[in-house]
């Protein structure tokens, strides 16, 4: 029988008022997934009461005590590990590895912001004599966070932990086909302690339980993770209800090489940065873009280490059913585009991955930056590569995108290094190397790839509000 997965509200576990279930699907298999509840405005109605509850008595919770709480949270997942990367497995199929170094990168945000707890600090101001003025970096009470399926237990850490950190309370509202290490996390967050009310999870549809959340009257603030879309949907309600957002949204980035790149180490990267995740993550650096005197001889190189890259071995599955029609609908427009597959553009062969949402690490060669497949994202293991002449070109064709999210730069040239950083329009660049960041690096994207910031002491900044006191004395 499969796992019910129930709402989280009040620090225990809510079954939906409709008393209905959605049955999800085991991306590696096909088979049956777990039963997620379908919360509707009533249930959010209910999250959202417990968490306004809880939000005066965590504003007032003793900083220490609160830095404590995070702490022990990130210790009972790390305890959890095995438990946290299993559920994981379940929802999105992914490789053993993938799934614990997700929780270990989902603790680590616990972690971190358990030290800062006492950071959002305010100023004293020196404006006029006989007065005293001072701001104070305040909470803003209620938080709705909706996260997407790539990532979920960090997603939902990433944004939590420095909300809660903050000050805030949070209710949380994950991908439908994802929820279960979300919930699981909830649970082990009273369990540690938290106070029943302050972390609370309301599953169920986007459009109903996620777009409700956005409208509740008494949640402040919306941290969305998601595709633009569903990021301008939530930017019209939030626009309306006049309260911030933070938008993490899609990315194209390019992955630029110059001739004079330590070629092995470029090589390597390159293809860990489209299929890590079986390249389900937003910062993917799916627009390879070599200079052209060593563009065949390195794409070559990429291909043959692209082949060691086995679905169902050290390659997950694609997560959701949905997602897997679109990946295979991008394989059709290569196909109508006359793209060259260097490799993959198709499914695997294997028996064994039979009803798996499983596709075949792709490359397709001499793409033009025009061409749907670089403009796109496509949200698979599906790599372009792209011929360029000068450093001009390169930064030319790497800003020819909507997106801003990531980008990286591959060369000797220390100053051709810094003066492409500069230019690129993205909210991070890695020189020399190709990595998702630690919790410490602020992440978010120019373009439409979002605004407002995630990670490091900057996203504290967000999960805050200044408040400014004149006192006259
Ligand atoms: P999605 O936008 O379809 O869904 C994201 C979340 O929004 C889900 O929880 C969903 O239920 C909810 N939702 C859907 N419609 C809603 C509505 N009308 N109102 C409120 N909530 C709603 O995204 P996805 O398919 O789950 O994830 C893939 C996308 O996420 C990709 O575009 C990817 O680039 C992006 N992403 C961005 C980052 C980042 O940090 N920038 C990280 C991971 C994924």
């Amino acid at each position: 029988m499969s796992t019910r997965l129930n709402h989280w509200i009040d620090g225990r576990s809510v079954v939906p008022s409709s008393n209905s279930y959605r049955t999800g699907e085991n991306p590696a298999t096909g088979g049956e997934g777990a039963e997620v509840a379908l919360g509707n405005i009533d249930d959010v109605k209910s999250a959202v009461a417990s968490a306004e509850n809880a939000a005066r008595g965590w504003r007032r919770f003793p900083s220490a005590k609160r830095g404590r709480l995070l702490g022990n949270l990130a210790r009972v997942m790390r305890e959890k590990n095995q438990e946290l990367a299993e559920l994981e497995i379940q929802d999105t199929g992914k490789p053993l590895a993938e799934a614990l170094s997700e929780v270990e990168n989902a603790a680590a945000y616990f972690e971190f912001y358990a030290g800062l707890v006492n950071l959002p600090v305010g100023d004293t101001l020196d404006v006029e004599p006989d007065q005293h003025i001072y701001t104070r970096r305040e909470p803003f009470g209620v938080i709705g966070i909706i996260t997407p399926w790539n990532v979920p237990l960090n997603q939902a850490a990433r944004a939590c932990a420095p909300a809660l950190a903050a000050g805030n309370v949070v209710v949380v509202k994950p991908a439908e086909a994802t929820s279960q290490s979300t919930v699981f996390l909830a649970q082990l967050a009273t369990q540690v302690g938290f106070p029943d009310g302050t972390f609370n999870v309301i599953l169920g549809k986007g459009t109903e339980a996620g777009a409700e959340l956005v409208r509740h009257p008494s949640v402040r603030k919306v941290a969305f993770t998601g595709s633009v879309a569903v990021g301008q949907t939530i930017g019209h309600i939030a626009a309306d209800r006049v309260i911030p957002l933070t938008l993490e949204l899609g990315g194209k980035s390019a992955n630029i090489v110059f001739e004079d790149a330590d070629f092995d180490l470029a090589v390597k990267e390159a293809v860990r940065a489209f299929t890590t995740n079986a390249g389900q993550v937003c910062l993917a650096g799916t627009r390879l873009l070599v200079q052209r005197s060593i563009h065949d001889k390195f794409v070559e190189s990429v291909v043959e280490a692209v082949r060691a890259r086995i679905p169902g071995q050290n390659l997950g599955p694609i997560i959701t059913r949905a997602q897997y029609q679109q990946v295979q609908n991008y394989f059709d427009v290569a196909r109508q585009e006359g793209l060259q597959a260097e490799v993959g553009g198709d499914l695997p062969s294997d028996e064994a991955l039979q009803g798996g949402f499983y596709v075949n690490p792709t490359v397709y060669s001499n793409v033009d930056n025009s061409a749907r497949l670089a403009q796109e994202e496509v949200f698979g293991p599906v790599l372009v590569t792209i011929p360029f002449d000068t450093e001009e070109d390169a930064i030319k064709i790497a800003n020819s995108s909507d997106y801003g999210l990531a980008a990286a730069v591959w060369t000797k040239d220390i100053s051709r290094a810094f003066r492409v950083a500069e230019e690129v329009e993205a909210g991070q660049v890695y020189i020399n190397t190709w990595s998702t960041g630690a919790v410490q690096t602020p992440f978010g994207g120019h373009k439409y790839s979002g605004y407002g910031r995630e990670k490091g002491i900057e996203s504290l900044n967000h999960y805050t509000h200044v408040k400014c006191v004149i006192l006259a004395y």
